[in-house]
């Protein structure tokens, strides 16, 4: 049985997914990031989560092994350039010597990537070419297709659209340097942040009860910063499903998908694509099985 598999690299823990040819998936398995100091390590957790894996999926034959790996990092030479939530792996090349220690093909992509080629799998929608993934948790990370491939820019760089204007000011300034990125606005530090700066109280009793003027504002902020976010990537891109996903998910689902799919249907058809805002299905687990999809489609020259 051929199979692929993926590995999800993530600031707390290493998640693992064995998939067939058929998207299915065989097993998982987990290991802390805690756990690697340093690329044996590593490669000695991987090598013993994968025969693990295998025996729950006899006859398993891994033809490839996707990773996906939280940001910064080189995807052309697989160099991990981060020392903010992985300083174990910094500097570390995890595709080549991978790819020695177990014999088959590594390929590496930027995690809000595999992210999101796990929930495009996981569409319902036979016009899925052109999508957006937004990653919505600590901080915010985009992830686009085009075609049904995944967008770069030349040299490897994924590239950091959660630092680009979402339309709305705050009085913080990002450590990117501007005052009015996605993250600075829209992500589960920010919007807690806020709500605990101005109200004394979290984001979800601010909209449970805007009371306040300044409530009213703070949520109408969040919207609109949503909205222009969304609306930006769908005009550039092309984007006709964007996806919500990362930590904030349930928040944004049940506080502003509503509102902001009002606000979408005053778009004028012809002149903006009218995007189709949905929320992500596969929880946590999209980044192993997105890893492993990506595995299959780079073995098979599709991507
Ligand atoms: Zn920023």
């Amino acid at each position: 049985m051929r199979c692929f598999c993926g590995i999800d690299i993530g600031g707390t823990g290493v998640k693992l997914a064995l998939l067939d040819e058929n998207k299915t998936v065989l097993s998982m398995d987990d290991f802390s990031t805690d756990s690697i100091h340093g690329l044996d390590a590593f490669l000695e957790a991987v090598s013993f989560s994968l025969t693990k894996m295998k025996s729950y999926a006899p006859g398993a034959e891994v033809l490839a092994v996707g990773i996906g790996c939280t940001g910064p990092l080189n995807i052309e030479t697989g160099v991990v350039e981060n020392p903010y939530t992985l300083p174990e792996l910094e500097g570390v090349c995890l595709t080549a010597p991978v790819q020695s220690a177990l014999g088959i093909p590594v390929y590496i992509e930027n995690d809000a990537n595999t992210a999101h080629l796990g929930e495009v799998s996981a569409l319902d929608a036979s016009d899925s070419g052109d999508t957006a993934l937004i990653t919505l948790g600590t901080g915010v990370g985009c992830s686009v297709r085009i075609g049904y491939r995944l967008f770069s820019v030349p040299g490897g760089i994924h590239p950091e659209m959660g630092h680009t204007s979402c339309g709305i000011d705050s009085d913080i300034r990002c450590y990117c340097g501007k005052v009015n990125c996605m993250e600075n606005i829209l992500s589960g530090t920010a919007v807690n942040r806020d709500a605990d700066r101005f109200f004394g109280c979290t984001p979800e009793e601010v909209f449970e009860n805007p009371d306040t003027d300044a409530k009213k504002r703070f949520c109408e902020n969040i919207v609109h910063g949503l909205f222009n976010s969304v609306t930006t990537l769908s005009g550039i891109f092309n984007s006709r499903i964007i996806i919500l996903a990362g930590g904030m998910t349930v928040f944004y689902n049940k506080y502003v998908l509503g509102k902001l799919e009002n606000r979408i249907e005053m778009l004028e058809p012809g002149i903006s694509v009218i995007p189709e805002v949905v929320t992500a299905k596969l929880g946590k687990d999209s980044g192993r099985i997105g890893a492993a999809i990506l595995a299959r489609m780079k073995f098979e020259n599709r991507i």
